[in-house]
C-alpha cells in the first residue's frame, strides 16, 4: 500500500504525540505531570531553566541544601496536600520563626507578645499589649473617618499601630515592593498574624516543614518516569507549535508573555541573591533574619543550614551558606517572581485572563500564569482538585 507524503507526516506526528505538553517544572507543572501520569497520560515537561523544580530547586553546597531561588517553607492546613507531599519525601519539623533586625534592635516575628514586650518594655501581659495597640489603632481609625483601610499603610496602622509600622513594616515593605506603602494593596499585610500570646511561629497552619534532603527529592518523586527537557524555552523552541506534539498544553509561564504582551506588560517584582560560604558553623543563629530598615540594601539574610540541621548537627557541619536577598523591579531577562497586585496590574491581568479562558485546550496554572501571589500549598491543592485530567 502506498502512503502519501502528508499521511506519512501525520503518522510520524501521531507517534510522537503526548497527551500534555507541560511548560514549567515548578510545583504546578510537576504536580500536574504526576497526576496525569497516574491517569495513564503521556506528558512532556519542558523548562527554560537548567534544572527542574521551578522556584523550589535546591543546590547542594558544602553539604547544605541551598534554596537557590529563595527560601521556601512549606505550610498548609490541608491534610490531603500534606499527605500528598509526604508520600514523596518525609518533611521535618522546621518551624519558621524569623527575626526582624531594625538598626541592630532584634524583634521576634510575627507580631506577638515577644515583639510587643521588646517594642514597649513596660508591656508584659496580653491586656497591656492590647491597650497599647488599641491606643495607637484609635489614631489611625480616626483618620479614616468611617471608611475601610484602602492601602497597606492604612491597614497596617489599623492592625498594629504606628510604633510597629514605622520600625518593622514601612521600610521593609518599601524595600520589598519598591513602592510607597500607600500605593500597595491592604491584603499583603493581612498575611502576617498578630498574636496576643508568646508564639514566634510565623504561620498559623497545622502542618509545616522542609523536605528532609531538600525539595529536589519532592520534585524528583513527582517527575519520576515523566519525560522532561531542561534549557528549553517554549517560545524559542519547536514546541511553540505545541499542537504538533500534544493534545493539550499546560502553561505555567508568565501570562502576558503567552499573549505576546498584546495589552502591554505586567509588572513583577524580582529578587536576586548574593550567596557566600562562611567559615563558621553558625553565622546568625536562625534561618531567616529580616532587615527592616533602609540602612541595609537587602531585605533578608538566609542561613540555609538551619532549615534542615538542628542542635548538634549545626556544629557537625563546619561551614555555612548565607544568602542576602535583594528585591528589585523586574526587567526583561530577569526572573519574574512576585505579581504586583495594584489596580493597573490587576486590571491588565484580568484582560489577559479573559483571553486565557477562550484559549482552547490550554490550562493556565501557577503563580506566573495566573498572576496570583500563591504559596506552594494552594498551587498543589489546585491541581489535586482538578477533574478530568
Ligand atoms: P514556579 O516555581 O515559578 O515554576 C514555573 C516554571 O516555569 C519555572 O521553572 C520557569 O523556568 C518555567 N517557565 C516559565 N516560562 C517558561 C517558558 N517560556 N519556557 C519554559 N519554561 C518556562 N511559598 C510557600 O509556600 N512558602 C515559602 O516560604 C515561599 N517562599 C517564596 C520565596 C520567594 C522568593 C518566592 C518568589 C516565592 C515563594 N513562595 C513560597 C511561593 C512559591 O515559590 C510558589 O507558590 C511556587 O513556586 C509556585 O509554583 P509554580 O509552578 O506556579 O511556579
Ligand atoms: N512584612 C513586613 N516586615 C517583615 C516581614 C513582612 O513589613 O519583617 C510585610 C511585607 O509587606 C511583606 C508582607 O508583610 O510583603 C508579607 O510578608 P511575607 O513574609 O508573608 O512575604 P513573602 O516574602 O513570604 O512573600
Amino acid at each position: 500500500m502506498l502512503i502519501s507524503h502528508d499521511n506519512l507526516i501525520q503518522m510520524i506526528l501521531k507517534r510522537k504525540k503526548y497527551d500534555y505538553l507541560i511548560v514549567g517544572s515548578g510545583l504546578f507543572g510537576a504536580t500536574f505531570a504526576y497526576r496525569a501520569k497516574q491517569m495513564g497520560k503521556k506528558c512532556l515537561v519542558i523548562d527554560k531553566r537548567p534544572q527542574l523544580g521551578g522556584n523550589v530547586y535546591c543546590e547542594n553546597i558544602e553539604g547544605i541544601n541551598v534554596h537557590k531561588y529563595g527560601a521556601h517553607i512549606f505550610h498548609t492546613t490541608n491534610k490531603e496536600v500534606w499527605d500528598f507531599i509526604n508520600s514523596f519525601v518525609e518533611f521535618n519539623r522546621y518551624t519558621n520563626c524569623p527575626i526582624a533586625n531594625y538598626k541592630g534592635e532584634l524583634y521576634n516575628l510575627p507580631f506577638n507578645m515577644n515583639t510587643f514586650n521588646k517594642m514597649w518594655p513596660d508591656v508584659h501581659t496580653p491586656a497591656e499589649a492590647q491597650t497599647r495597640i488599641e491606643e495607637q489603632k484609635a489614631e489611625a481609625v480616626a483618620t479614616l473617618a468611617g471608611r475601610e483601610p484602602q492601602n497597606l499603610e492604612e491597614q497596617a496602622l489599623c492592625l498594629v499601630g504606628k510604633d510597629i509600622f514605622y520600625k518593622l513594616i514601612k521600610e521593609y515593605t518599601e524595600k520589598q515592593w519598591g513602592r510607597d506603602c500607600k500605593e500597595l494593596p491592604a491584603f499583603i499585610i493581612k498575611r502576617l498574624p498578630v498574636r496576643m500570646i508568646f508564639d514566634n511561629n510565623y504561620f498559623n497552619d497545622k502542618y509545616q516543614g522542609i523536605p528532609i534532603g531538600g525539595y529536589n527529592k519532592l520534585i524528583d518523586g513527582m517527575l519520576e518516569d515523566v519525560e522532561c527537557k531542561t534549557n528549553v524555552d517554549f517560545f524559542n523552541s519547536e514546541y511553540k507549535d505545541w499542537q504538533n506534539y500534544a493534545d493539550k498544553l499546560v502553561y505555567t509561564g508568565a501570562i502576558d508573555e503567552y499573549f505576546k504582551y498584546k495589552f502591554g506588560k505586567l509588572d513583577w517584582r524580582t529578587v536576586s541573591f548574593k550567596t557566600r560560604i562562611e567559615d563558621n558553623p553558625n553565622y546568625q543563629g536562625n534561618a531567616v533574619i529580616n532587615y527592616t530598615s533602609l540602612d541595609e540594601p537587602y531585605t533578608r539574610v538566609i542561613e540555609h543550614k538551619h532549615f534542615e540541621m538542628f542542635g548538634k548537627e549545626v556544629y557537625d557541619c563546619p561551614k555555612t551558606v548565607i544568602s542576602e536577598e535583594y528585591s528589585a523591579e523586574y526587567k526583561e531577562g530577569m526572573e519574574p517572581y512576585y505579581p504586583v497586585n495594584d489596580e493597573r496590574n490587576n486590571a491588565l491581568a484580568d484582560m489577559y485572563r479573559k483571553l486565557a479562558e477562550k484559549e482552547e485546550n490550554v490550562i493556565f496554572g501557577g503563580r506566573l500564569a495566573q498572576y496570583k501571589y500563591y504559596d506552594m500549598a494552594p498551587v498543589i491543592e489546585q491541581v489535586l482538585k482538578m477533574e478530568n485530567i
